[in-house]
């Protein structure tokens, strides 16, 4: 499938999702919001939004998404995860074992990880756009989370005071600043190329 023939969903629950959709229609692309298991059906791509993980957990649950979006994930759907998103897709919550997670990325997270000192911040980081080449991009955290574990098949994208702050793994993607509220559009791209590569029909 081209470009022009796939649509990018936003998890459209809870959280800054219009941010990222206006991004992908700058870049080109179809979109559509995803708030039902019909909806989702009709996407080739989720992005999950920040937001309040908690909340999203249980709205997701409560739908019935969660289950549906794992099914399309194990058939090779692309996910990408900002802040909130990186939590949900993250395989376990640190010291909060009860909060729910989809449990898609083999990542262990530590929420709101920067203390409260810089709750908030904005700063360039260095990121791996492309293999072997670290490009610049301008990192809005929120109460933001880090990575504080991760697998052997997760590919590390982003590091932040020596923190993993941006990683992969296969089709997924997880990135625990905001790239959709700066007008860098390459951190986007770079997940459309791996819609574009994906073979999710
Ligand atoms: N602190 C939020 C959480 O833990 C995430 C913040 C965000 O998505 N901007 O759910």
């Amino acid at each position: 499938m081209t470009t022009a023939q796939k649509t990018i969903g936003l998890l459209a629950l809870q959280g800054d999702f219009d941010a990222h959709k206006k991004v992908f229609e700058g870049l080109g692309w179809r979109t559509a919001e995803v708030r039902t298991k019909q909806d989702l059906n009709r996407v080739n791509a989720l992005v999950i939004p920040g937001g309040e993980s908690t909340t999203l957990g249980k709205l997701l649950a409560r739908i019935g998404l969660d289950t549906n979006i794992k099914q399309r994930a194990a058939l090779g759907m692309p996910l990408f995860g900002t802040c909130a998103g990186m939590i949900m897709l993250a395989n376990r919550i640190q010291d909060r074992p009860e909060q729910p997670s989809l449990q898609l990325m083999d990542i262990v997270v530590a929420r709101n990880a920067f203390g409260r000192q810089v709750e908030s911040f904005e700063t360039d980081i260095p990121f791996r756009l492309a293999r072997e080449e670290n490009t610049i991009v301008h990192g809005v955290f929120i109460r933001a989370p880090y990575v504080t574990e991760f697998g052997a098949g997760v590919e590390v994208l982003s590091l932040f005071r020596d923190k993993v702050v941006a990683v992969r793994q296969d089709s997924r993607l997880a990135i625990a600043f905001h790239p959709e509220l700066t007008d860098d559009n390459r951190v986007h791209a770079y997940f459309a190329r791996m819609v574009e590569e994906s073979a999710d029909a």
